[in-house]
């Protein structure tokens, strides 16, 4: 059964949401090079499958998009049912996407909130119950979240929600990792600092330096440091690990003092 440990990673079915660029773009293309069956996954349709079409020309591996907004339950639903139809089973569930909107508390709306919520926090946890039915069946899994340094470990202005959210994931993944443990379905996740994305690269350049200052390794992550750490968490080498979480930001929440760090998102 392709669910078994010890199945070489050609014979895995990946889903990375948020799979367009940036991180997840990173991730499903670790996965294709390591010969995996990805789906990739962002809110526009075409946009999904040039970037699949894209990573499959350039690793050589097999990757196919699909349209998914993870603010619409009905369609995470969806996401699980059409990578079964096409891989016949779904073995590791990258739940990457997510919006980092920045908004200070005082002006911050119930809308402002709703949408980080929506997409960051109850997306993920839908992402991973729709990818249930088909991990039980095997009784493999491999869940990999990613969330953030800040809410789990660090704050920022302006991202208030968002590290609730990205905090919220963690409280999630311990109770979900207990729960599914019987099942031989870990659920870990991995928390970035500052990652070299488009999205990042939208803060501007004042902050992107201010951010490599404060990083003891000296730059600013780039998608593969992360990519690794959730290959590591979905690989069988991980299979006794469940529940935990992996900081891939060049060091930079360690100093106590000094050019301490700021962080975000
Ligand atoms: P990014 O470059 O902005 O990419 C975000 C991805 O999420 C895109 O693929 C986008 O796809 C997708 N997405 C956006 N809204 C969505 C929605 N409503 N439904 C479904 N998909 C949606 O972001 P990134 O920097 O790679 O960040 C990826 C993840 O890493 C996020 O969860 C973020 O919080 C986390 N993170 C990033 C950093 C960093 O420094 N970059 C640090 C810590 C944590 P489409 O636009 O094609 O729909």
């Amino acid at each position: 059964m392709t669910g078994t440990p010890g199945t070489p990673w050609s014979e895995r079915s990946v889903i990375v949401t948020g799979g367009t660029r940036g991180i997840g773009r990173g991730i499903a293309e670790l996965f294709a090079r390591q010969g995996s069956q990805v789906v990739l996954t962002g809110r526009d349709a075409r946009t999904a499958e040039k970037v699949a079409d894209d990573l499959a020309r350039s690793t050589g591996g097999r990757v196919s998009g699909l349209a998914l907004d993870l603010r619409d339950p009905e369609a995470i639903e969806a996401m699980a049912a059409e990578t079964e139809e096409r891989h016949g089973h779904v073995d590791v569930l990258c739940a990457n996407a997510g919006i980092f909107p920045e908004k200070p508390l005082r002006e911050m709306t119930s809308g402002d909130i709703d949408e980080v919520l929506a997409v960051n926090l109850r997306g993920t946890m839908l992402a991973v119950r729709a990818c249930l039915p088909t991990m039980e069946r095997t009784g493999y899994g491999r869940v990999v979240l990613t969330s953030s340094i800040t809410g789990p470990t660090t704050g920022f202005p302006g991202w208030s929600h968002y590290g609730a959210s990205k905090a919220g994931q963690l409280g999630f993944l311990r109770s979900a990792a207990v729960e599914l443990a019987p099942h031989r379905i870990t659920v870990n996740a991995v928390l970035p600092g500052n990652i070299r994305t488009e999205g990042l690269e939208a803060m501007g350049e004042g902050y992107l330096r201010q951010m490599t200052s404060a990083i003891p390794l000296g730059r600013l992550g780039e998608t593969s440091d992360v990519a690794h750490a959730v290959l590591f968490l979905a690989s069988d080498q991980a299979a006794y690990i469940t529940g935990q979480t992996i900081t891939v930001d060049g060091g930079q929440t360690l100093p106590e003092s000094g050019n301490s760090p700021t962080t975000g998102p």
